[in-house]
């Protein structure tokens, strides 16, 4: 954190720095003292220490200046930093003047020249006045600021981007943050250039995505080396297990991550089951430290950049991403995971995590205890939700689209919810609207049957509409099932018992694709159970068999 200022304005430099002097020789350790030669470069000084988050203390100008006097400069400086104080030097002939300027001019003070010995003529006013100052200074967050209207996309991604990556920052809404305008002012951005953001040294990056930001804070997007042993894409529990495993047994190991190490698990605001964490772990915790890990191992960690396509070179496989650039391994390993399909409508991409849940939310039980809950979606994941919550919510209610359960849920599960009272089955509806300042409140409901839409309170709204596997960029590369998640193993032994398109003597290892030497493990695997810890298992596991590939070449 910068210490706060003193700026010094003077356009005589040899009473300038003589002021300047005595001001560091008192003040130093406390403050920076800045000098400026008029008083636009003053001004200047101001708006570029606003920009950067820093304070100013106070300014301390001489009144006879060309161009602009000290009254003026004062004047206009007490709009940049209002809380700054703000002291004219005058000669005696000006003293009338300084006295206007007191009255008029929003001015503290006035300092006859010369001021020798400061220690009795300037230091006893100058800590009056600054021990005042301190008593209301509250430093300013010492981090980024993301400047962007609330309500896009763009904006919640970054933030996104920023919070699941730990970088400390804090938002700066253009339309309600009185801040936001001067720091637009301040960097001379337009509208056009939003979102942004501004670092504590006071660059400012325009039209901010992750990309960018990684340059800026350091993350790395480009590999060191050329050529990997083992190329991992997906740094969820899978991949960042198997990185651990594989750079830890001598793997010259490569994680690409499109998004934040963590994948799906670091959404979650605690992970209950997972072994050897009794009072449960935040996702973004056992992250970091799984992160962590890898590093130590040396791992090199790629962050944000994506993987689009896949080409297999002879005993090469080549990884190219969104940038163009590519990188050669010996062996892949596709852990990239799922996506638990989204619902589409205002207020639930900003509550998703704090009442707004999508798959897996056993956890979350304790925020609708006593509480209306809501589930959305006719499967039978949506059904099993349902009785469970319905073991500590005062009510669930399934909202489906279509006319009834029957098509789409086990009846075993429907005669369940039948039998409990606490459940009711809404048909013909969808979610409109979620709200609520910091959580989940309410939920606007349409009933298409009667045309009317509804304001619900709701604890937690959970979402079972089906995952999505990461594997458009592996089209046409490895086999994959019905719903696009990857074939491994003995599931790639047809019914008939023949393994098609194989090419080697010897069957698939336990996890490798239909492709040797490209494995997949975790979420996006065909047949895995979608936990953080048998991802972790997955991960680790499949390391054994690439091993057992590596040795073959
Ligand atoms: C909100 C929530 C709460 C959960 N809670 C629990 C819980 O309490 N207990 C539990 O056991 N399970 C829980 N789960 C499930 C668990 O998190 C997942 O099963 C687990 O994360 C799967 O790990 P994975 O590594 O296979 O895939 P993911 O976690 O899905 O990670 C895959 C990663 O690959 C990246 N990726 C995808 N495509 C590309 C590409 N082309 N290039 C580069 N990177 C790419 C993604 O950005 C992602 O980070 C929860 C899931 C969610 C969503």
């Amino acid at each position: 954190m910068a210490r706060p200022t003193l700026v010094a304005v003077d356009d005589d430099s040899q009473v300038l720095r003589a002021v300047a002097s005595d001001l560091k020789h008192r003040y130093g350790e406390q403050y920076r003292v800045l000098a400026a030669d008029s008083g636009a470069a003053g001004l200047e000084l101001a708006h570029k220490l606003r920009l950067r988050n820093d304070e100013v203390a106070l300014f301390l100008s001489d009144q006879r200046m060309p161009h602009m006097t000290g009254t003026e400069f004062l004047a206009q400086a007490s709009e940049i930093f209002p809380r700054a104080k703000r002291i004219l030097l005058t000669a005696y002939a000006d003293t009338s003047a300084a006295i206007e300027a007191i009255n008029q001019a929003d001015v503290h003070y006035y300092l006859l020249k010369p001021w020798h010995p400061p220690e009795e003529k300037l230091f006893p006013v100058l800590d009056d006045f600054l021990d005042d100052w301190q008593a209301h200074y509250r430093p300013a967050f010492d981090g980024l600021r993301v400047l962007a209207y609330r309500w896009t996309r763009d904006a919640h991604s970054l933030k996104n981007f920023l919070a699941r990556n730990q970088v400390p920052y804090r938002f700066l809404d253009v339309e309600s943050v009185p801040e936001a305008k001067n720091v637009l002012a301040d960097a001379g951005l337009s509208d056009a250039q939003l979102p942004a953001v501004v670092f504590p040294d006071g660059v400012v990056v325009p039209n901010a995505d992750a990309p960018h930001l990684a340059e800026h804070l350091g993350l790395k997007t480009h590999a060191d080396a050329e050529l990997y042993d083992l190329v991992i894409i997906g740094a969820g529990p899978a991949g960042l297990a198997a990185a651990v495993y594989g750079a830890s047994e001598g793997l010259h190991t490569l994680l690409v991550e499109r998004d934040a190490p963590g994948g799906q698990a670091g959404e979650s605001s605690r992970i209950e089951n997972y072994l050897g964490f009794p009072a449960g772990i935040a996702g973004s915790e056992l992250s970091r430290r799984a992160t962590a890990q890898a590093r130590r191992f040396g791992v090199d960690i790629l962050v944000p950049q994506e993987a689009v396509a896949v080409h297999v070179d002879g005993p090469g496989r080549r990884t190219v991403f969104a940038d163009g650039s590519e990188i050669l391994s010996h062996v892949l390993l596709i852990a990239s995971g799922v996506s638990y399909r989204r619902l589409e409508a205002p207020g639930l991409h900003e509550l998703t995590g704090t009442g707004v849940y999508y798959g897996a939310a056993a956890t979350e039980a304790p925020t609708v205890e006593g509480r209306d809950a809501y589930v959305v979606g006719g499967g039978n994941s949506a059904g099993q939700a349902a009785m469970y919550f319905s073991r500590f919510a005062r009510s669930v209610t399934i909202l489906i689209r279509g006319e009834s359960l029957a098509s789409s849920m086990s009846q075993y599960l429907i005669d369940q919810i039948d039998a409990t009272p606490n459940i009711t089955v809404r048909n013909n509806t969808r979610v409109v609207e979620a709200r609520g300042e910091k959580n989940l409140e309410q939920l606007v409901i349409r009933d298409g049957s009667t045309d009317t839409t509804e304001v619900v309170e709701a604890a937690g709204l959970f979402v079972f509409i089906g995952a999505l596997p990461h594997t458009e960029w592996l089209d046409g590369l490895v086999r994959r099932d019905p719903k696009g998640f990857v074939l491994t193993g003995a599931d790639l032994v047809d019914d008939d018992g023949r393994l098609r398109n194989w090419p080697l003597e010897r069957d698939p290892y336990p996890f490798e694709t239909s492709v040797p030497g490209i494995f997949a493990a975790g979420d996006v695997r065909s047949g895995s159970v979608k936990r953080v810890a048998s991802g972790v298992g997955e991960g680790s596991v499949s390391v054994s068999s690439i091993h057992r590939y590596l040795a073959e070449l």
